[in-house]
């Protein structure tokens, strides 16, 4: 039988890691998939993704720059993908009619990243959000993914620093809502006023991505800190080994790519890989030092 096909989407998507993710969690689970990378024009991610589907695709995932084109195809959306209104991935349900409750049929579309995020801060490195001070760096899409997911596992506060003031005040409006239902003291600031201590630091800015140092002063870290940057691979070294520098624990963003592919794979799927398992074999492949 010839196998379900997905793809990445993206622009530049050639370094994704994806595919390999994803043939790792197949092989997993004794299933059979044909994932692979799809670059598109920025102009044309709608006919690059219609095109897949016509073709008999079951679903992509999407990354930079498309996933808030991505989130607006579903037909059906999840709270989360709404929130942040963008969306990592699509399944390219039937897209006519009605389903059996009455509500339209079409592409059904989810936003992973946050969850994929908060299982690895919690599950992966340990560290529990629950009463917990959080600072969010950056107010793009990988942060407006993350925040709804973040605050639904309870910190005490989550401040949002971000360059362009006016990005990270719009970010935290949408989630006000949200974090008042939560009791999650909800704050937007400056990088150069980020505050100081936090339990847990995020990076989610792309400062990593284009070889730049850390954002914020060293002022936010604490020796318990976990602080966290979204990049993987040698790109996130500088920012992992600055937090060890100032005696927090560094950690990269290799284990929120695997649970949130691991999210992707069961709405896809429907079962659940191991990825304790693909997490180490993705490190050992990329051969960067466990955090
Ligand atoms: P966006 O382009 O949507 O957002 C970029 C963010 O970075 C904005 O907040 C921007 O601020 C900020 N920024 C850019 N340059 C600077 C700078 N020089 N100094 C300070 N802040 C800056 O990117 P994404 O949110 O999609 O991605 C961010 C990072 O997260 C990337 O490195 C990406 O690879 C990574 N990522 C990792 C994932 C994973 O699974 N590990 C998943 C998703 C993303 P401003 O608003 O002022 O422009």
């Amino acid at each position: 039988m010839t196998p379900d096909r997905y793809a990445v989407i993206g622009n530049p998507v050639g370094h994704s890691r994806s595919p390999a993710i994803h043939a790792l969690f197949a092989r997993q689970l004794a299933d059979s998939i044909d994932y692979t990378r799809l670059e598109c024009p920025n102009d044309a991610f709608v006919s690059t993704v219609r095109q897949l589907a016509t073709s008999g695709a079951k679903g992509c995932n999407v990354t930079v720059p498309f996933k808030f084109e991505a989130y607006a195809l579903g037909a059906r959306t999840t709270p989360r993908a709404r929130l942040a209104g963008a969306a990592n991935t699509l399944r390219f349900d039937s897209d006519a009619g009605v389903d059996a409750a009455g509500g339209a049929k079409g592409w059904f579309a989810d936003n992973t990243d946050g969850i994929g995020l908060v299982r690895d801060i919690e599950i992966n490195a340990g560290v529990p959000l629950a009463g917990s001070r959080v600072l969010l760096i950056g107010a793009g899409g990988a942060a407006a993914g993350a925040l709804g997911p973040l605050i639904e596992a309870g910190p005490s506060q989550v401040v949002i620093a971000n360059r362009t003031r006016d990005k990270g005040m719009m970010l935290a409006a949408r989630h006000l809502h949200l974090a008042r239902t939560h009791q999650v003291m909800l704050l937007d600031t400056t990088l150069d006023d980020a505050g100081r201590a936090f339990d847990v630091v995020i990076n989610a800015s792309s400062t990593s991505l284009a070889g730049e140092e850390a954002p914020v002063d060293e002022q936010v870290l604490a020796p318990d800190t976990l602080a966290i940057d979204l990049m993987y691979g040698p790109l996130a070294v500088p920012f992992v080994e600055w937090a060890r520098r100032h005696h927090a624990t560094g950690r990269d963003g290799l284990g929120m790519l695997v649970e949130q592919a691991a999210e992707a794979f069961f709405i896809w799927r429907g079962q659940r890989p191991d990825t304790a398992l693909v997490l180490a074999e993705m490190r050992r492949q990329l051969d960067v030092e466990p955090s």
